[in-house]
Order: C-alpha cells, then structure tokens, then sequence
C-alpha cells in the first residue's frame, strides 16, 4: 500500500495541491461514520485527534470507499476499522463478511474428507432430500443417527448399511450425512471403495499401504461408498476392509456402507467368492458379523435419480 501520509505531506508541501488536500480533507471530516466514530469514543481520543490522526482518516475512508464499490484493500477480502490506539486514531483490517463466510464454508469442507468421491457430494443436503415414503426410512435413520452422535460423539452408534438398486441417491444421503455433520462440526470421511481398492493396490509397490489404510482406519467417521461394486481381491478383503473393520469394530467407530448388493447378496454372492474363484464362505462370514456390529440395514428402493 502507499504510504498514505507520506504521500499527504508531499501533497501538503507542493503549494498548488494545498487546495486538494483541505477538500479531501474536509470531506474525511465530515464523514458520518467518521464523526460518529469520535463522537463515540471521545472520552478516549486526544484534544488534537483530528490534527494527528488525519491521516488515518484519510486512509480509512478511502480504502473503505475502494472496498464499497467493489474494489480491493491492499489485502483482499479485508475490509478498514477505525480503532482508538493511544488516543489516537488508527485503522485495523478485519476480514469483510464474504471473506467469514468464504473461511467458514473451507472450515466445512475439510472436515469432509473425500477420496475418490464424485465433487458434487459438496452439494448433498438432508434438507433437499427428497423424502417421498420410499426414501423416509433412510432420512429418518440418518438423522437419528445424527443426533444420537451429537449428543455422545464418544459412545458407540451404530450406522446404517444402505442397499438398494443403482441411482436412489445412497450415495447423496451419506454426502448429505457428512454435510451436516461438518457444519455442527464433526469430521467425516467418505471413500468410494472400489477406486480406493485400486489405490491400495498401487500402494503395495511403493510400501504406502501402513499410511493410507490408518487414515481410513481411524477416521472418526468413516462411509465406505460402493461396496460390492466391483470384484474384490482376496487381498483387498482380508488384508484391507478386513483390517479396517476389525479396527472400528474394536474402537466402536461409526462406519456407514452403501451397496447395490443387500447384506446378505454382500456376504454369499461377493465377499465369498474370491476373484481367483475361491469359494471362501467363513471369510465372508467373519467379515460380515463385523459389518453388521458396525451398521444396520436399510434397503432404499425407488427410483433412478440419475440424469439420463
Ligand atoms: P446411488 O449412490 O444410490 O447410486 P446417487 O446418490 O449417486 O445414487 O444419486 C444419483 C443422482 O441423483 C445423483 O446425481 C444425486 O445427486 C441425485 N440424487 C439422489 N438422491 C437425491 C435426492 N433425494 N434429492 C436430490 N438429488 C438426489
Ligand atoms: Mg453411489
């Protein structure tokens, strides 16, 4: 920024710009919120405030006007404050409402955490859930689920497992889930499980398995998306969802699921059998009793809500 009183000083001693400055001087005077600012405070301000303070005046009323007609302080999103400083005047930088709420929804989106999530999960609202009698069960189940964990974040609530054909909107109503708890202020993650599968496996030439599956493993919430959708190795089974729930089980963490697949299709139609062809029945068994600690089943039926 220019050095605002240097450069009234410089205007000051070239005598023609005398002139000028009184104007300008005069109308920073006269300023409403100026002159009710004095008036307020003046039991705090200096005899000669308006001598010594001028050019602060000055700086406060024309960064405030650049800032009313749509322009930027020479720090962007703040807005100048006249504060009293040793009795005197002085201008403060405080950040303008648009700058708070911009702050507040980052604040939000980071307590979302997506992986390989679709973006417009960001948009997902409980509110804009369409709650015909196919789909109530699953709201009112998700925001049971929302004010029982609010009222004692550290007990054990168990989540719900939604099933249900293509495009229903399970994967909304966990985003939507997420959303809402995000602005009470909880932290969620949502992870789209087939892709993450794909990542885990990438990560076994690079030894970044430990690290990527402990932040899964131990978000507060965790919503595996898709379960089911696609074939899953015996590795990716035993070794990765395997050691994910068993963690949560034990540390009571709420774990959401969706799935085209009901449980029971999840337990004898895909876990079961593994991608080699295996037919491995107690592995299924084992992995579904700790899906079924974690989360109960609701089956969302209704329509495609997908553009076509
Ligand atoms: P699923 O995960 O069950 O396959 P999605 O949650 O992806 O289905 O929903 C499919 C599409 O419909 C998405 O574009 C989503 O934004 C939209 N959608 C789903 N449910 C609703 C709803 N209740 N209200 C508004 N849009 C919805
Ligand atoms: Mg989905």
């Amino acid at each position: 920024m220019e050095d605002i009183s240097k450069t009234m000083q410089e205007m000051m001693s070239k005598r023609h710009l005398n002139h000028n400055y009184r104007q300008l001087m005069d109308q920073a005077f006269a300023d409403p919120e100026v002159t009710a600012f004095i008036q307020t405070n003046q039991a705090d301000l200096a005899e000669d405030v308006l001598a010594r303070s001028a050019s602060k005046i000055y700086e406060f009323v024309t960064e405030r006007d650049k800032v009313r007609q749509g322009g930027q302080t020479f720090a962007a999103g703040y807005e100048p404050r006249l504060i009293v400083a040793n009795h005197l005047l002085d201008v403060a930088y405080v950040p303008t409402a648009a700058t708070m709420e911009k702050q507040a929804q980052q604040q939000l989106q980071r307590r979302v955490r997506a992986i390989a999530m679709p973006k417009d999960i960001r948009n997902a609202e409980l509110d804009n859930f369409d709650n015909d009698n196919d789909r109530m069960e699953a709201l009112m189940a998700a925001t049971e689920f929302i004010d029982n964990y609010e009222n004692s974040p550290h007990h054990r609530h168990q989540a719900l497992y939604l099933s249900g054909s293509f495009g229903v909107g399970k994967t909304y109503l966990l985003a939507a889930v997420a959303n809402q708890l995000a602005a009470d202020g909880f932290s969620s993650t949502l992870v789209h499980f087939p892709s993450f599968a794909v990542e885990m496996k990438n990560a076994i030439a690079k030894n970044g398995v430990g690290d990527k599956l402990d932040a899964i493993k131990k978000a507060p919430i965790l919503m595996i998306d898709d379960i089911g959708a696609d074939a899953m190795s015996a590795w990716v089974r035993d070794d990765v969802l395997g050691v994910i729930l068993e963690y949560r089980m034990q540390e009571e963490l709420p774990t959401f699921f969706s799935s085209n697949f009901s449980m029971a299709q999840l337990e004898n139609e895909h876990l079961r059998i593994s991608t080699r062809g295996d037919d491995e029945p107690l592995k299924a068994q084992r992995l579904m009793q700790r899906i079924r600690f974690l989360a109960r089943e609701i089956v969302m039926v209704g329509a495609n809500r997908r553009p076509q």
